[in-house]
């Protein structure tokens, strides 16, 4: 069984690069009936932005992501490790410290910040590596008494390792993504515990994996240029090594060159983008599943009405390097989604939605339930269901006519007619119905017969060409007629099963419309 976890700081709104993590820890976990935690790492407190904790519990939350142990939203934890907020460990970090201070392994650091911007410049002007290290570790060298007389004059300082590495030296370490990797051993002496008294994201990873009994350290490839120092801390701790996999960053195809999703500069960078506009969240995890294994498409080709828990996720299968977002495939992903939706579950999630983004259609939806749940049923079944919509923010275009409120907003230049068509020819055909044929529907057969008749009538068969050579093919003039009726119905040339249509709107409402089409 495996023990991951998700570690956010909470110096932001949650970004989907974090989801993405995330996802892979919590189905990792999952999937080997482990322990999925969540940790808050919010020890860098200057940085700290009010409601991130709450977002990222909600977000987990709206992703289907419930973590077995860590912080809830009471503030309160669950699970027998925690606390799971680090500014709520501090002691917990400094009884590691004093540990090893007591080894000899760290010692006290007086240098001002001006003093460590002084020997860097320095180190960079002379063309040295620049750090704090070996012997431009100047406190490395203080006895214990100096060290004592300054902390007692109440000089600042910060707690470094003394590090044991040697940068001529390799460490070497299997990534369950990157594969075999090798790094010169880290010389640095990092700061463990800061002024404030909180620790760095190194130490507080070290002592928290491991008190955490985490087995896999799965987090984003920004941190893999760190395993030296983690390794080492490790080792130092006396602690076991868990194992690490880095997640690729998500990139962005930004006119031909691939970079990072940016926060600043990418709606879709942010979680509540995606809320927002309406994507179902299984929509986005299936997107996110999707780049985390190839495989999953096919998977899903092949078990079309699984659950996507029921698809394995493997380390193995992900790709080494950055994966680019892509909305058309997440459209396409939450197209499929939506369409296996039965149409209550749609009404629900439209309904959700609604509430909060779109006032007024939540009002039409709400006030004619019956008639929206049967709106969200057309062409749900067959061999080819519709796929009209990726998010919710789409429905309104594509369903506004049904409403009256919406549909008589329209004036005539916003009518959409078929190529063939104009404006008389739609006309006339809406006259011949409205005087000869019944405009109340009950029949998909009578109906039918009624197009034809109607397209005989008015001579369409006649003039298209190739009405000779397939005099019974009658598909040609009913779409005319049809694109007449549709026009007449829904201002718009491209809508679901006409008679669908009609059957909802009902015979008064569909006369109503053809008289309006008329004047
Ligand atoms: N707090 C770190 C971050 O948000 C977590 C990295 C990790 O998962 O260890 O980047």
């Amino acid at each position: 069984a495996k023990v991951t976890r998700y570690a956010p700081s909470p110096t932001g709104f949650q970004h989907i690069g974090g989801i993405f993590t995330a996802l892979i820890n919590e189905r990792l976990a999952s999937q080997s009936e482990g322990v999925f935690y969540l940790r808050i790492e919010d020890t860098d407190q200057k940085r700290e932005v009010q409601g991130a904790i709450e977002d990222t519990i909600e977000t987990m939350h709206n992703f289907g992501m419930d973590f077995n142990e860590g912080m809830t939203a009471q503030e309160t934890f669950k699970g027998e490790y925690g606390p799971y907020r680090q500014s709520q460990r501090a002691e917990i970090y400094k009884t590691f410290a004093k540990d090893l201070i007591a080894k000899g392994l760290v010692y006290p650091c007086f240098c001002t910040p001006e003093e460590l911007s002084d020997l860097r410049e320095k180190q960079v002007a002379e063309k040295i590596t620049p750090g704090y290290y070996g012997e431009y570790a100047k406190c490395r060298n203080l006895s214990a008494e100096e060290a004592i007389a300054k902390i007692e004059a109440g000089e600042e300082y910060i707690l470094r390792l003394k590090s044991p590495g040697n940068i001529e030296n390799r460490v070497e370490i299997h990534d369950l993504i990157k594969g075999d990797i090798s790094f010169p051993e880290n010389d640095q002496d990092i700061v463990i515990i800061k002024g404030d008294g909180l620790p760095t994201y190194h130490f507080a990873h070290a002592v928290d994996d491991a008190l955490m009994r985490t087995t896999h350290v799965i987090r984003g490839e920004e941190w893999l240029s760190s395993l030296p120092i983690h390794i080492q801390l490790f080792e130092v701790l006396g602690l076991e090594l868990p194992l690490y996999a880095h997640v690729p960053t998500i990139m962005k195809n930004d006119n031909g060159s691939k970079r990072k999703l940016s926060k600043r500069k990418d709606a879709e960078a942010a979680v509540s983008y995606y809320k927002e506009v309406g994507y179902p969240s299984v929509s986005v995890i299936e997107y996110l599943l999707n780049i985390i294994n190839s495989t999953f498409e096919q998977w899903r080709e092949e078990n079309p009405t699984a659950d996507y828990h029921d698809f394995t996720v493997s380390l193995d299968k992900m790709s080494k390097s950055g994966a680019l977002f892509d909305i058309v495939k997440l459209n396409d992903v939450s197209k499929n989604v939506i369409c296996k939706m039965k149409a209550d579950v749609v009404y629900d999630n439209y309904v959700a939605w609604a509430k909060e983004f779109d006032a007024e259609m939540y009002g039409l939806v709400t006030a004619n339930e019956k008639m929206s749940k049967e709106i969200f049923n057309i062409d749900k079944e067959g061999p080819k269901p519709r796929k009209d919509y990726a998010k919710w923010d789409e429905v309104k275009e594509k369903i506004f006519y049904f409403f009256d409120e919406l549909f008589y907003k329209e004036t005539a230049k916003d009518v959409e007619l078929p190529k063939t068509l104009t404006l008389e020819a739609a006309k006339d055909v809406i006259k011949v119905y409205m005087n000869k044929y019944n405009t109340n529907v009950t029949s998909q057969e009578e109906w039918f017969e009624d197009l034809k008749a109607i397209g005989l009538e008015l001579g369409y068969c006649a003039n298209r060409k190739d009405y000779k050579a397939n005099p019974d093919q009658y598909k040609g003039m009913i779409s005319d007629v049809a694109g007449a009726v549709r026009a007449a119905l829904s201002h718009r040339s491209n809508t679901p099963d006409l008679y669908t249509i009609m059957s909802i709107l009902g015979k008064d409402n569909v006369k109503q419309r053809f008289e309006k089409f008329l004047e």
